[in-house]
């Protein structure tokens, strides 16, 4: 009945207030946490299987909530996005990351770009000046881009990763095989790295199915020229089984978990006197 319909509608407005509410204040939150300094990034090591040493490390942002403690970037980064506040936080984790791996001698650091960021018209500049201003070398930055960016206008987000390769950094397709276009992509814009999505990974010593898709991901890779890293790599038999097949980089909780800056130093100096 329309009485019923009218209860039911208050308290689902009621519900839905409240909800709005509790993300208005956890984006005034995010607010005040990137001026506080209660954001932190965190560092996961991408190990090169054939020399066997740290190729990279992916630069992970955390929050740390001044009362409820941390918060998952899953959690977060969707809201930052819809309040525009992953622009300024986005750049923050550049320049951060950027700023790190210039102590690291030859080690790069790759930055995941959101694509709201990637859209501000003014990206390609804030990326230039980032460098310029950290000293890092740009081969040793890379952005990582999921399938998203690509969506909406693509001849706009062809000029913009054309632009950004001229800066000579390298471009990563993250999170590879989620999305639905992801062939016609990696042939129509420069990419230089496929990321496997852990997904794939994480069966490929139990699925026959999952190994040959990333054995078939691994040729992809090797006709287009690209270098493929797998995401989420947490046993000793997928690590087998990536290095039979001759993928280029792994990554995952069995080689190490994303880490403060201070420990990949000591990690970087204890590979390397090995
Ligand atoms: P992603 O880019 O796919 O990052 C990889 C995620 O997998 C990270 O989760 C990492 O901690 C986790 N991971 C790594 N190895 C393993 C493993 O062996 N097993 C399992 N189960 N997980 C593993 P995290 O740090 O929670 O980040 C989640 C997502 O949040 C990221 O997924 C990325 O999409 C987003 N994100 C994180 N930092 C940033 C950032 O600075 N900017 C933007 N735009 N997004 C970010
Ligand atoms: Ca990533
Ligand atoms: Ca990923
Ligand atoms: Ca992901």
């Amino acid at each position: 009945s329309k009485q019923n319909g009218r209860g039911q509608y208050s308290f689902f407005s009621s519900e839905m207030n409240e909800r709005i509410n509790a993300r208005r204040r956890l984006a005034e939150d995010m607010r005040h946490s990137l001026a506080a300094g209660d954001f932190i990034v965190e560092y996961q090591p991408r190990f090169d299987t054939r020399a066997r040493k740290i190729r990279s490390v992916e630069a992970l942002v955390r929050w740390e909530h001044p009362e409820r403690g941390r918060i998952s970037p899953a959690d977060f980064i969707p809201l930052a996005e819809q309040c525009g506040i992953i622009t300024p936080l986005g750049e923050w984790v550049l320049r951060t990351a950027c700023a790190t791996a210039v102590n690291w001698e030859g080690v790069g650091v790759s930055v995941n770009v959101s694509p709201v960021q990637f859209h501000d018209p003014q990206f390609v500049e804030k990326v230039a000046a980032c460098l310029q201003e950290t000293g890092l070398p740009p081969h040793l930055l890379e952005l990582e881009i999921t399938e998203g960016v690509l969506l909406d206008d693509a001849a706009r987000a062809t000029e913009t990763l054309e632009a950004l390769k001229k800066l000579g950094l390298r471009l990563a397709m993250d999170d590879f095989g989620t999305g639905y276009s992801s062939l016609s992509y990696l042939r129509n814009f420069p990419f230089d790295v496929i990321k496997i999505d852990r997904s794939f990974v994480s069966d490929i010593a139990t699925n026959q199915g999952a190994r040959h898709i990333v054995q078939a991901i691994l040729g992809l890779g090797r006709a287009l020229g690209l270098s493929v890293t797998a995401e989420g790599v947490e046993t000793n038999e997928q690590l087998t089984l990536l290095t039979a097949d001759h993928c280029d980089e792994v990554q995952g909780f069995l080689l190490a978990r994303p880490l403060r800056s201070s420990k990949i130093d000591e990690l970087i100096v204890e590979l390397s006197s090995q």
